[in-house]
């Protein structure tokens, strides 16, 4: 088992361009990495992961897009350049170069067990990219190259997280070395898990079928406060204890967005509209969005005006990136002796 200790306290993080922001990914993701960033302390590097977005196919000129729209969406949340590094993933070769130590590195059963592979792939798994299948080593590839030691993800993001730590100690193990950190994976506070609006059983993602499903970063307040209006529930009002949530996963997920925005705990929030009707509870939940969102798209369609910013904080994030990546790299060839690096 590797000592955390020995490594410099750092967090890494990153978000796919593959679709614009959700509320899931602000809240579950980008909110926290704020939080991380402020704290002070970890090192803190946030990452556009844009190569991880073409596992399954992207319109080129929307792909470009959204990675600037991705980086607008971290910035207008808080994350400050001079206090993060803040970059896209093609930037930085020594991601994929990594990758490609680590494809050799992980099994193909382990890879056999991800459910986001089965999920993403669906029914049709043979015609799935051989990069969306191999898309976890990357990932692994992505944290451990800064030998991060804390990894700020959604619920969802766990599975990958646990198998970094598979493919750092295969590594440690088969190279003799205490070389990669087991990295931690982060999953906290009331919205780890922000369900689709139309099917509180599935997570909401940038890339589902329908805009309705999803609460986006750019929306506007009509049309978070439709989305909320329209979202499924239950008949039933609000319980009364947290208890009464079990069973009712439309109802608890609007309760965790609550809690979520209001940096409030499920529980005060049922004590807060405990009984309270949807009649009630969706408006109140509207508006807080709107307040809390709206600063931020508002923020966001400011800086996509301007992307030749965008791109300049990008290129001087990658270039702090390739710092601490490139001696990590050059040690990892050494270790399992590739020449000339
Ligand atoms: P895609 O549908 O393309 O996979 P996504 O919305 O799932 O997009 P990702 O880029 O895969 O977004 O994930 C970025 C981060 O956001 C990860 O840490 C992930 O766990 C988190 N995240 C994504 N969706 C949610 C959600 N519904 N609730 C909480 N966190 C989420
Ligand atoms: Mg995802």
């Amino acid at each position: 088992m590797s000592d955390l200790s020995k490594f410099t306290p750092r967090v890494f993080s990153g978000i796919k361009p593959s679709g614009g922001l959700t509320l899931g990914n602000y809240l579950g993701a980008i909110k926290r990495f704020v939080d991380w960033q402020e704290a002070g302390s970890h090192e803190t590097i946030y990452c556009v992961v844009d190569m991880h977005a073409i596992t399954v196919w992207q319109d080129p000129a929307e792909l470009h897009a959204a990675t600037r729209e991705v980086a607008a969406g971290f910035l207008a949340s808080g994350i400050d350049p001079t206090k993060s590094i803040l970059f896209n993933q093609s930037q930085v070769s020594a991601h994929t170069e990594l990758a490609w130590i680590f494809n050799c590195v992980a099994r193909v059963g382990w890879m056999n067990r991800m459910t986001q592979f089965k999920d993403k792939a669906g029914t049709n798994a043979e015609k799935a990219s051989l990069g969306l299948y191999a898309y976890p080593a990357l990932m692994a590839a992505d944290i451990l190259i800064y030998h991060a030691t804390h990894v700020p993800v959604g619920e969802d993001q766990k599975q990958h997280v646990e198998l970094t730590r598979d493919i750092a100690q295969k590594f440690n193990h088969d190279y003799k070395v205490d070389f990669f950190p087991e990295t931690a994976p982060v999953i906290e506070g009331p919205a780890t898990r922000v369900m689709n609006l139309r099917d509180g059983t599935k997570k909401m993602s940038k890339s589902g079928e329908s805009d309705m499903e999803r609460i986006n970063m750019t929306d506007d307040a009509a049309t978070i406060a439709k989305k909320f209006k329209k979202a499924k529930t239950d008949p039933e009002p609000l319980p009364e204890t947290l208890e009464g949530l079990a069973g009712r996963p439309e109802a608890k997920n609007l309760v965790d967005i609550y809690a979520g925005l209001s940096g409030q705990t499920d529980e005060q929030v049922i004590a807060e509209y405990a009984g309270a009707g949807w009649g009630r509870f969706k408006p109140a939940l509207a508006d807080l969005a709107v307040e809390k969102m709206a600063p931020i798209s508002e923020e966001m369609s400011r800086l996509m005006a301007d992307p030749a910013e965008i791109d300049r904080i990008l290129a001087h994030g990658a270039e702090q990136a390739r710092e601490i990546a490139e001696p990590i790299l050059s040690e990892a060839f050494r270790i399992v002796g590739l020449v000339g690096r």
